[in-house]
């Protein structure tokens, strides 16, 4: 794998730390629970994103665009990364907002990344659930250049194999980290949606023959379909990086057991988890990706699914700007 054959835009704050959670570990009493702190990459409160848009982005300006076209739900923080990207570059950027979550109270639309995007200049426009928004956003792009404007698409969550190079990239720069220290990683655990940040990190473990677990906690669609978004795209982006073979279906496991009622949808679990690091580790999760993740773990270490003496990394994908549109949650929680 030698990634600098792709162009790249420097938008985060890299390498992101690797920290062991004593605390937490201590507290769960099964394996060494360590943290990837990729909500630290820096760019407008941080997140996955950063990673993919870093390619994303040069090959946006590879071909001239002027303006990122993208999609997400209402408090996509894919939306708002791309808004910063658009910034940092100079070009506009233009994201339709999928209604997916209708129930959350009255801060859902104004506040957390959606205040964000407003401040970063992003033109928004809101679209019912339950369209295919990706066909949505390229009818926006369309629209765009016959106004004479030099548009670039980015599919919803940035996961198109160029997308999930940015967590090939990580694969590779967290392998180093831990092969600095002596640390023998036994899994890595994170939560999936759109899929490029699996689909990448399964592809740059296969291309650097680095034979380490993936488990991806679904917040969305349902296991089996889950796995197979996820291969198809870690297969496309394994042949981008020149991988020999194609990428075995058995690389890639995933869980749909914290999905709750839906996307967006809070659970019990998912509360447990984002108090428990937030008051062992003072670490914030979000409500909607990482905080069902994080449970998602909790869940495989209570069910006896890693031994003690393990070392488990959870992939912190960021998120926690959706807090400030989630307050109700929290609000009334009281002291532990
Ligand atoms: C988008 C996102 C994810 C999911 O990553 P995918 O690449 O879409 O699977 C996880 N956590 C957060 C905070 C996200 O914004």
């Amino acid at each position: 794998m030698h990634l600098a054959r792709f162009p790249r835009y420097r938008l985060g704050h890299f390498p992101t730390p690797l920290e062991r959670l004593d605390r937490l570990s201590a507290f769960l009493g099964g394996p060494e629970i360590w943290m990837k702190r990729d909500d630290c990459t820096g760019l407008a409160s941080g997140g996955n994103k950063t990673r993919k848009l870093e390619f994303l982005l040069a090959d946006a300006l590879a071909q001239g665009a002027d303006t990122l076209v993208t999609q997400g739900a209402t408090q996509s923080n894919h939306v708002r990364q791309t808004a910063a990207a658009a910034a940092r570059a100079g070009l506009a950027c233009h994201a339709l907002l999928e209604r997916r979550v209708t129930n959350q109270g009255a801060d859902y639309e104004t506040a957390g990344n959606v205040l964000l995007d407003r401040m970063m200049d992003c033109h928004f426009d809101f679209r019912p659930e339950g369209l295919d928004m990706n066909a949505e956003g390229q009818a926006l792009a369309d629209e765009l250049r016959a106004q004479g404007r030099k548009p670039y698409f980015i599919p919803g969550g940035g996961s198109n194999p160029v997308g999930a190079l940015g967590y090939a990239a990580c694969a590779e720069e967290l392998v180093h980290q831990a092969d600095a220290q002596g640390l023998r990683i036994d899994a890595i655990v994170h939560a999936t949606g759109s899929a490029g940040t699996q689909a990448g990190l399964v592809a740059g473990l296969y291309a650097m023959n680095a034979p380490i677990p993936v488990t991806g906690i679904s917040v969305r669609a349902p296991r089996e379909r889950q796995i197979a978004n996820v291969h198809a795209l870690a297969a496309q982006t394994a042949e981008l990086l020149g991988a020999r073979g194609a990428l075995p279906r058995d690389l890639v496991d995933a869980h749909d057991d914290q999905v709750g009622p839906g996307y967006g949808q809070p659970t019990d679990g998912m509360v447990e988890a984002m108090l428990l690091l937030a008051r062992l580790e003072g670490i914030l999760l979000d409500p909607v990706y990482s905080g069902k993740g994080f449970a998602g773990l909790v869940a495989l270490i209570r069910a006896g699914g890693f031994r003690k003496g393990q070392r488990i990394v959870f992939v912190h994908t960021g998120g926690s700007a959706a807090l400030f549109a989630y307050g109700h949650l929290f609000n009334n929680q009281k002291a532990a």
